[in-house]
């Protein structure tokens, strides 16, 4: 999914401006790379709509990046349709108890153990496990063996094929033990059948759990929003566990569950081990997809800040070889105005690690400054005057070294032949290069 949305997304980053037309072919491609990821078509196509219609509204054909703009916009869509926010689990009830529901082999049982053991070790709770899953021999072995890797006791009832009588007695072997969660992994079939809906059933209705979590396999793309559905019609449960995103899964399952039955997704299982379980965030989730560090924070404090007639303004006085002190001043405080340099620098991808101990101060502007505002205004509106006496001048006024008075010029000087390349061919040219 990433690679087909990069593409989609790369056509219209690096242009200077969009039309209408790139808009529309960009998010059929968006849609398409959606559908592809196993997307319901209908939610691929919704959410299309959405960001259509925010690029068109908003001023993404203005606006000076374009792409990240875009990706911007797609990644709050994500966003939305994962549901916003992080949603915990209940633990209110005491005890509480907590159902795990699933097909066979969508990772009940792995999960169920991740789920105690994450109790155990984050939420200091007491947990027992309970084997329900009373047809296969091996699956309650299983489960004891996870319980005894995380040091979790494991309630079993050899030989009961009654999964409802074993909960019950689980629940008053709880009690008596100060157990205060009961994690109960239950049976699945391969597939959707009316016995195994029927035996879940009977047990959600005779424990009557706080939370009943069901558990998809994120591997079986649409048919994962079927299962989904067909196992929230009978038990109305109150969360999703995705399970097995470590692997090459596609995102699909992910953006459309939440749409289709409108319940969170609360924990996501990526691997065998017991501490592979992480709490879902819907903004991660939608990084992932996107896979653009926090480009979009960056995004939108430039927003915020950015005057475009200021930028139309200065493009047209580069190209006139207009640029002087007073823009380049001008420019200093936009960047400041942005925010906290470092902040702002550690927003980019790859960049955050490496400048963690560099001490960039809002101060290394400063002598900048005081330079520039000893200028007269007409110095500063052509800096090709300003001759050896002048900087003298200069250097004294702002009690700075005529060595830097200098450098300030070179720099400058160096900067408005850059500015006047960006705009010309070879700076589209370049753009596109570092695009890439
Ligand atoms: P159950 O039938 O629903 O209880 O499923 P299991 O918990 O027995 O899991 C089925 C298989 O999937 C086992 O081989 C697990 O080790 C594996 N599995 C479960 N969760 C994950 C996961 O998040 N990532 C990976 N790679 N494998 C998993
Ligand atoms: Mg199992």
């Amino acid at each position: 999914l990433q690679d087909k949305l990069d593409k989609a997304l790369h056509n219209i980053s690096g242009r200077g401006k969009i039309t209408e037309i790139n808009v529309a072919e960009t998010v059929k491609e968006i849609r398409r790379a959606l559908v592809d990821a196993d997307v319901n078509y209908k939610v691929a196509k919704d959410l299309t709509k959405r960001v259509q219609d925010k690029a068109i509204g908003q001023n993404v054909l203005t606006s000076l990046t374009p792409g990240q703009l875009m990706t911007k916009i797609v990644h709050d869509e994500l966003v939305d349709l994962m549901g916003g926010s992080q949603e915990g689990i209940n633990l209110s009830d005491k005890p509480t108890i907590i159902l795990i529901a699933g097909l066979q082999g969508s990772g009940k049982t792995t999960f169920s153990g991740k789920l105690a053991n994450y109790l155990k070790q984050k939420r200091s709770k007491k947990p027992l496990l309970v084997a329900c899953d009373v047809y296969r021999p091996a699956a309650i072995d299983q489960l004891k063996v996870l319980g005894g890797q995380i040091g979790v006791p494991v309630y079993t009832e050899e030989g009961n094929l009654n999964p409802v009588q074993i909960s019950e007695n689980a629940i008053n072997f709880a009690k008596s033990n100060s157990h205060d969660v009961i994690i109960i992994d239950t049976a699945g079939r391969l597939a959707i059948d009316q016995e195994m809906m029927n035996e879940i059933r009977n047990v959600h209705q005779a424990v009557k759990p706080t939370e009943t979590l069901f558990v998809v396999d994120s591997m079986t793309g649409q048919d994962a929003v079927n299962t989904a559905k067909a196992f929230n019609d009978v038990l109305n449960y109150n969360g999703v566990v995705l399970t097995k995103l470590d692997g090459d899964t596609r995102g699909g399952a992910a953006l459309t569950i939440r749409s289709v039955v409108e319940k969170p997704i609360k924990f996501i299982s990526t691997g065998e081990k017991m501490e592979a379980l992480d709490l879902f965030y819907p903004e991660r989730m939608a990084d992932r997809i996107l896979g653009m560090g926090d480009v979009v924070s960056l995004v939108e404090r430039a927003q915020e800040q950015f005057d475009e007639e200021e930028a139309k303004r200065l493009h047209k006085k580069i190209a006139k070889n207009e640029f002087g002190f007073d823009d380049f001043l001008k420019q200093i405080h936009q960047i400041k105005k942005m925010g906290n340099m470092k902040d702002l620098m550690g927003m980019l991808p790859g960049v955050g690690k490496a400048i963690k101990d560099v001490d960039i101060s809002d101060d290394s502007f400063k002598h900048i400054e005081a330079i520039i505002y000893s200028m007269t205004p007409e110095e500063r509106r052509k800096p090709s005057t300003i001759n050896m006496p002048r900087k003298q001048r200069i250097a004294k006024g702002a009690g700075r070294k005529l060595e830097e008075v200098n450098q300030l010029m070179k720099q400058f000087e160096q900067m408005g032949k850059m500015m006047k390349m960006m705009q010309g061919p070879q700076g589209k040219q370049m753009m596109q290069m570092m695009s890439k």
